[in-house]
């Protein structure tokens, strides 16, 4: 089976129509890590497309946030307001669907998706230290997951951890061959947000039969985004951040 994995689509409608054109005709389904609403302007379109085509997903915390689950009292003030406006934009039915969203760890096909880390939806997995400190609770070898934004993650073995590269900027790609006796978290970097500095849109694809995980990137209508959110009268901060991919 090839999947398309994505993560933290952030109702960023034009990174997401961007991906799904580039990637179309190398999966044969769609899995996400979480986030898929909260800090771009279109919650709605997104959740739909998310129900059209995704097979199996896991909440991320701005899911729970959006949805009204959790109150965003701890979300810094632009994404605790981006969270308020969302839940206001989102239709009954689209807020139902966040609302019943599973909590990860999920397993798909001797896989699984999770959003922060195996032990807690929300924490953040952002070094060799703490892939480290997590290994021993994943329950399966391979694991896909985002909320840091980050793409790439870590490769752990018995003889240490080191972390899995991204592609660079002059690249699209970066396959990996899945071995065995390795243990890996594979960050599938941030459809609608990405915080690593290059601004293109992270998925990742992965080729069960093939055991290769590739992490590609795609350039897409930045603009056209950054409109949507200005017009929505959202903080200009979160139009500003897509083009630096901060
Ligand atoms: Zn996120």
């Amino acid at each position: 089976m090839r999947y398309l994995i994505l993560s933290d689509i952030h109702a960023n409608l034009q990174a997401l129509e961007a991906v799904a054109a580039q990637a179309a005709g190398e999966f044969d389904q769609v899995l996400c890590c979480g986030d898929i609403v909260g800090y771009g302007a279109d919650p709605n379109a997104v959740v739909e497309w998310v129900r059209r085509n995704v097979a199996r997903i896991v909440r991320g915390n701005h899911d729970k946030a959006c949805a009204g689950l959790e109150d965003p009292e701890w979300f810094n003030p632009v994404a605790r307001h981006s969270a308020l406006w969302t839940q206001g934009a989102l239709s009954e039915e689209n807020l139902r669907y966040l609302r019943n969203l599973p909590r990860g760890p999920i397993e798909v096909d001797g896989f699984q998706l999770l959003h922060g880390s195996p032990l807690d939806e929300d924490e953040y997995v952002l070094d060799r230290a703490d892939a480290n400190h997590l290994a021993p609770y994943l329950e399966l070898p391979l694991s896909f997951f985002g909320h840091t934004h980050l793409q790439g993650g870590f490769w752990c073995h018995r003889n240490g951890v080191r972390p899995i590269r991204k592609p660079a900027p002059t690249e699209d790609e970066f396959s990996l061959e899945i071995e065995p006796d390795v243990l890996y978290l594979v960050n599938c970097g941030s459809v609608g947000q990405p915080r690593d500095h290059d601004p293109r849109a992270a998925y990742a694809l992965f080729d069960s039969q093939a055991r290769v995980v590739s992490l590609r990137r795609v350039c897409y209508d930045v603009s056209g985004a950054q409109e949507r959110i200005r017009q929505e009268g959202l903080a200009p901060l979160l139009a500003e951040r897509l083009a630096a991919g901060y």
